[in-house]
């Protein structure tokens, strides 16, 4: 792993948050842990991609990486994988477990920001997943994102949709209820539409392919891709040539 010493970009971040992942981090790859959703979610997810995406031989870089669960499963696919958070801790799970798996994935300690002027347009597909609702300006994570991929590059973003249902399914449902995630994991005020995300998407420059729902059923304990974007949701875009 790469630690970036430099401050340079680094503002768009609530330590607070930083801190939250940091604390759990050594559970990061106990499937039976508060990443359990993650590692639920993961095989949809990555299949989504990889349809939209076809991984293999493919510059990748995961933005808001964690423990590394998407962007090991990427590098399985044969893409040549980067990972950036700026969990240290997450980063360094992230890495044992790399070496482990025998699964090669670069992992760097650096904004999105900053990263993005020095390796702009460098990137077939960029991911940014379950991280926008953590940061403080989710539209310059986007603006980011949409210049480090190419042209004609593929960029997949996933967050939580902000209504009465989402709050009482991600917050309620998830945190109170069936407590799959620690209390306080999500902040209500920090959810994204998807009108307010595919307006940041286009005013990034990119344009918005396809967008799908992700829920999950309590009865049956399992997660589906449907057409359902009231409270999870995922979208996928391209850079124009
Ligand atoms: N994308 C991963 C992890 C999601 S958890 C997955 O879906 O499996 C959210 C992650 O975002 C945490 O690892 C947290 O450290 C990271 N994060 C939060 N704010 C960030 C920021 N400003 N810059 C980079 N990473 C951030």
């Amino acid at each position: 792993m790469t630690i970036n010493t430099s401050n340079h970009a680094a503002s768009n971040v609530d330590p607070s948050e930083i801190q939250k992942f940091s604390d759990l981090a050594h559970r990061w790859w106990d499937p039976s842990s508060e990443f359990k959703p993650l590692h639920e979610i993961n095989p949809l997810r990555l299949e989504w991609i990889n349809n939209l995406a076809p991984l293999a031989g493919k510059k990748v870089i995961d933005i808001g990486c964690g423990g590394g669960i998407l962007a090991e499963s990427m590098a399985k696919k044969n893409a040549q994988v980067t990972g950036i958070d700026l969990s240290e801790k997450a980063l360094k799970v992230a890495d044992l477990h790399s070496l482990e798996s025998g699964v090669q994935v670069r992992y760097e300690k650096i904004a999105a920001e900053e990263i993005a002027e020095r390796e702009a347009g460098q990137y077939d597909v960029v991911t940014c997943m379950e991280m926008l609702e953590h940061v403080p300006d989710p539209s310059s994570i986007i603006r980011a994102c949409a210049s480090l991929v190419k042209p004609g590059g593929k960029v997949f973003f996933s967050t939580i949709n902000r209504n009465p249902k989402a709050y009482l399914f991600a917050i309620i449902g998830a945190e109170y209820l069936l407590q799959m995630l620690p209390k306080g994991t999500h902040d209500y005020e920090k959810f994204i539409t998807p009108a307010e995300l595919t307006q940041d998407i286009r005013n990034a420059g990119l344009i918005v392919d396809a967008m799908k729902g992700m829920s999950y059923n309590p009865i049956s304990k399992i997660y589906s891709l449907n057409q359902d974007t009231s409270v999870n949701y995922l979208v996928a875009c391209t850079r124009p040539l």
